[in-house]
This record gives structure tokens, C-alpha cells and sequence, in this order.
């Protein structure tokens, strides 16, 4: 026998989050339960607005569709297809129900590993002044992620010198989210330590076109990750000069079959795979950390943004103070059968 419920949620931001030049009050999704034979397998689907191609209208739909296929005791085919093709008769899901569905799925069968390590690469402010007694709080922390390209290029090459300057063993991920000209690009490069470079793991896109950030790389000897190039169409994944990662979101990318493909290709190509969240609420960015554990020991995943949000969701992230919304408090938008 088999059941499944749709539910949706609304979890205030903090304010103040704002992505692509709109602020985003609450972070809206869904979270299907299944059940069979006394299983139950739990999954979030989180659109991201201004970054997912679905909006959460569409998402919904979408799931509806696969949910009611699953109860009504479609398997999703022989173990080496993706069920996602299957339970959605065909046509593709969009990507964040392809993977809330599927970690629900693989929960049930016991196939999303429950050892979890809660490992996150912190996302620090770009201000020196904050940021060291911050690192100081986080004893150990040998990794840090900072975001680069909101002020000028020359002060953000003042603040990767002087915390890396800091603190002797640090290195840092840094993001400039396509936002620098090829010039400007350069200048934070020329302003750089040349000390400082090898201890930058990476920088992700930090050009609009990935032929300007692949100029950026070989010119300055800073190895680069794509993020938002991989979700683009005419894109190919392969061994280049100065690319040292690929930054994986899931909610964006589809299934678990499909990240795993992803994540292998990648690995392939002598790039490392790093996990990242999409703003997911507590419940995603757990699966996404078992998920980093199974299929990405090696590399620390992103996805310290819960402290984005007010409230955690379902499962708690350990440490965090944020209230916990449990599943009994959630809307419910369909029950099949
Ligand atoms: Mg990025």
C-alpha cells in the first residue's frame, strides 16, 4: 500500500536577503512524504525565484503528477533507469521536483545514506573587521567561502590579502557571481599577494561569458569553478586550463541520478564536485549534506545558508537556534490516493 502527501511551506527570511535585485521575504516550497509499508521517505522542492527556470506554481503541477503515478503503484522501471523519467510519464520534471522527489524515493529505499558529517564550507562577510572574529568563533576552520565583485575590485583584493594574512593556513572559495569586465577581473588579480593566489581554491565565474573567466584563469594563474555555466544550454563540461570545480546545485540541476551523472562526469574530468545549496530550509540542506557526503567526501559542500532563514523546517541542522516547524503544522495540498 502506498500513499503520498504533497505539503506546502513558507518560512520567513531574515531581512534584508536579496537575490538578483529582489528581496525575498519567505522562502515557498513543498515537501512530499511517501509512505509504503511502514517506510516513509521525505523530500523538499524549493524552486529558487530568479534562479530555477520553474516557478512554484509549475513545480506543484509537476509533482502532483509524479505523486499521483507513485501511488497509483508505478515503479519507476528497472533499477539503472531514472524513476523520475519514468513516474513523471516521460516528460521531464523541472529540476527542484526531480530532486525532492527522488531524495524521497531514495530515503525510502534506504538508498540516500543517513551518515551525515554536517560539514559546510562557511560563508563569511566580506569584511575583514567582521570576519576575523567570526573565523575565531569557528575554531578549525581551515576553508571559508567569500563572495567578491559588490565593491571594487581592488578592495576585495585588500580583503582576501589582509585575512589571508591573518590566519597563516587559511584558504578561501571566493564568487564573484559573472559580475567583473575582463579589466576588472585583472585588477583584483594584479592587486593580489602573488602569496595569496595558491590559497585561493577557486574563484566561481567571475566574467559574464566563460570564455572571459577562462582568459582570467590562465592569465593570472587563479584556477576558476563554474556555477552558473553549467546550467546553460550549449554547455560542455570538460577539462579546461584553470578550472579546478564545478559547483553542483541540485534543486537547479534535477533527480539524484541526474547530479550523480554530473557529479561523475566532473570527477571525470579531473575537476572537483562541490554540493551547494539553493537556499534550501533545514530539511533540504540535510539531505544535500548526506548527499555531499556520499557521492563528494572530498570536497567540503556549500551550504551554509540557513542562517538566512528564521525558522528551520521538519529535520534541524545541529547547532542552529531557529524554531523548528514540524510536518504536523504544514498545509497539506493533496493526498493520493
Ligand atoms: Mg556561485
Amino acid at each position: 500500500m502506498r500513499s503520498a502527501t504533497l505539503y506546502g511551506y513558507s518560512l520567513p527570511m531574515d531581512a534584508g536577503v536579496v537575490l538578483r535585485n529582489q528581496r525575498l521575504k519567505s522562502r515557498d516550497g513543498l515537501v512530499a512524504v511517501l509512505e509504503q509499508d511502514g517506510q516513509v521517505g521525505i523530500g523538499e522542492i524549493a524552486p529558487l525565484p530568479g534562479f530555477s527556470r520553474e516557478t512554484l506554481a509549475e513545480a506543484s503541477a509537476a509533482a502532483l503528477v509524479v505523486l499521483h503515478a507513485w501511488a497509483a503503484g508505478e515503479t519507476g522501471g528497472p533499477a539503472e533507469r531514472d524513476p523520475m523519467n519514468v513516474l513523471s510519464g516521460g516528460r521531464a520534471s523541472p529540476p527542484s521536483v526531480a530532486f525532492g522527489i527522488s531524495c524521497a524515493l531514495a530515503e525510502l529505499a534506504g538508498r540516500l545514506p543517513e551518515v551525515n558529517t554536517w560539514q559546510t564550507v562557511p560563508l563569511c562577510p566580506g569584511h575583514p573587521d567582521r570576519l576575523l572574529p567570526m573565523l575565531a568563533a569557528l575554531p578549525g576552520t581551515r576553508i571559508i567561502k567569500l563572495k567578491v565583485g559588490i565593491d571594487e575590485p581592488t578592495r576585495d583584493s585588500l580583503t582576501v590579502n589582509q585575512l589571508l594574512a591573518a590566519v597563516p593556513d587559511l584558504h578561501v572559495r571566493l564568487d564573484a557571481n559573472r559580475s567583473w569586465t575582463s579589466a576588472q577581473a585583472a585588477v583584483f588579480a594584479r592587486n593580489l599577494d602573488p602569496a595569496a593566489i595558491e590559497r585561493i581554491d577557486f574563484i566561481e565565474e567571475p566574467c559574464p561569458i566563460p570564455a572571459q573567466s577562462l582568459a582570467f584563469a590562465q592569465d593570472s594563474g587563479i584556477a576558476i569553478a563554474w556555477d552558473e555555466s553549467l546550467r546553460e544550454p550549449d554547455f560542455i563540461l570538460a577539462a579546461r586550463p584553470g578550472v579546478a570545480a564545478v559547483i553542483i546545485k541540485p534543486s537547479l540541476t534535477g533527480s539524484l541520478d541526474a547530479c550523480r551523472t554530473l557529479i561523475l562526469q566532473a570527477q571525470r574530468a579531473g575537476l572537483s564536485a562541490v554540493i551547494s545549496s539553493s537556499i534550501e530550509s533545514s530539511l533540504g540542506l540535510s539531505q544535500l549534506s548526506r548527499l555531499a557526503g556520499w557521492l563528494t567526501p572530498l570536497a567540503q559542500p556549500g551550504l551554509d545558508t540557513l542562517s538566512l532563514m528564521r525558522s528551520q523546517l521538519i529535520r534541524p541542522w545541529p547547532g542552529s537556534p531557529l524554531p523548528l516547524i514540524t510536518l504536523d503544522q504544514l498545509a497539506p495540498i493533496a493526498t493520493f490516493p
